[in-house]
């Protein structure tokens, strides 16, 4: 199935018939791709560019673009030639393929991997630091051994039908959706990313997410230092602003640890997990759907995408660029057509290793 509905979907050789276009949303991501191995193989190394650089950085940002490309390309690559002519893959990178193509692996990924746990550990807590008071910083070291834990699709399922019995306590109809890596069909999550909206009636859902996240915090479900990011300004407004600069959207969002209690079996003891708790309109729940189902470069290049079209979109709506009013888009099949793309599964937006 090929996606080029947009003209200005721009390839590096319009005229192959193999071309891989450059933005993840006018491309396919399954997991796993048809280049799987390749693409592990790449992943210490962009790992190692996140961690030197910062996960912001140009260097960083053109490496994961250049992977995605990778992920995105529909053929086996076999040939140094086809490797070259993806998007975004330069000379050095060429080469690593190359590497690869005549190895099977590639050595300064297995140094790079080797020293993954202390990556990771220095990452962690980078972020940490960058993201986080000390109150925060405190709470996750507590819980650290079960927040570095990956999280199973059944597990996923479970936590949410605990906050759907508290979410009916305080008003029935609410409608949740998990999104994340769960939706793109990951079968080991890092987080649990649910969505929760009051359908046809914007205005029903204003306080729930104080309500909720009390109510669970009443019952145990949240511990006391569990409440790590608490907005709720997004629904004291009728309609939310663009985002500010610290904000990566306007929707209410609780980012919280969850305590998971143990059922005896699959659970001998309680679990502590990440959760993001979000709250949009009806008429936000689209973007929402979109912007919180990710992946990653999958948001980044479809926020590249509207630019280019003179809108703008992120989680809490899409805009006109020039006039700033909001673009009605209440399905995710609404903000494809609004965006000019075709349609793409959750499943196929795993633009990220
Ligand atoms: P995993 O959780 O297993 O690591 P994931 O793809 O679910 O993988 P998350 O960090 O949970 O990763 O993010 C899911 C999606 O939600 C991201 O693609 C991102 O677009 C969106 N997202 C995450 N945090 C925010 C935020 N603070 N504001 C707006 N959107 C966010
Ligand atoms: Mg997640
Ligand atoms: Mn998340």
């Amino acid at each position: 199935m090929p996606i080029a509905s947009d003209p200005s979907s721009d390839t590096e050789s319009p005229d192959d018939e193999q071309a891989v276009p450059m933005l993840a949303c006018h491309r396919l991501s399954p997991r796993p791709c048809v280049n799987q191995a390749l693409v592990e193989e790449l992943k210490p190394l962009r790992e190692f560019r996140f961690l030197r650089y910062g996960t912001h950085a140009k260097e960083s940002i053109s490496y994961a673009t250049a992977v995605s490309c990778i992920i995105g390309t529909p053929f086996k690559i076999e040939t140094v030639e086809q490797a070259a002519k993806i998007p975004k893959v330069g000379e050095k990178l060429t080469l690593k393929i190359q590497e690869f193509l005549e190895y099977g692996f590639i050595k300064e990924s297995r140094y790079a991997k080797a020293n993954e746990l202390y990556e990771r550990g220095v990452r962690t807590l980078e972020d940490l630091r960058r993201a986080m008071n000390r109150k925060r910083i405190d709470s996750y070291l507590k819980y650290y051994d079960d927040l570095q834990e990956k999280i199973p699709r059944s597990e996923v399922e479970s936590i949410l039908a605990f906050v759907e019995l508290q979410l009916n306590r305080i008003k029935p109809g609410f409608k949740t959706l998990l999104c994340g890596g769960y939706r793109r069909g990951k079968e080991f999550s890092n987080d649990v990313d649910i969505l929760i909206t009051y359908p046809h009636r914007d205005g029903e859902e204003r306080g729930v997410l104080q309500a909720l996240v009390e109510r669970m915090q009443q019952k145990n479900l949240i511990p006391e230092d569990g409440i790590l990011t608490l907005t709720t300004c997004g629904t004291d407004r009728i309609i939310t602003p663009n985002r500010s600069a610290t904000l990566l959207d306007a929707l209410d969002k609780a980012l919280i640890i969850f305590r998971h209690p143990a059922n005896g079996t699959t659970r001998v003891r309680d679990k502590y997990r990440r959760v993001d708790l979000v709250v949009t309109t009806w008429r936000e729940w689209g973007s929402a759907v979109v912007g919180w189902t990710g992946s990653t470069q999958f948001e980044r290049d479809l926020r590249r995408h509207a630019k280019r079209i003179d809108l703008k979109f992120d989680s809490g709506g899409i805009r006109d660029r020039t006039t700033d009013e909001p673009v009605e888009a209440v399905t995710e099949k609404d903000v494809f057509r609004v965006l000019g793309l075709d349609y793409i599964p959750p499943e196929m937006r795993n633009a990220d290793p």
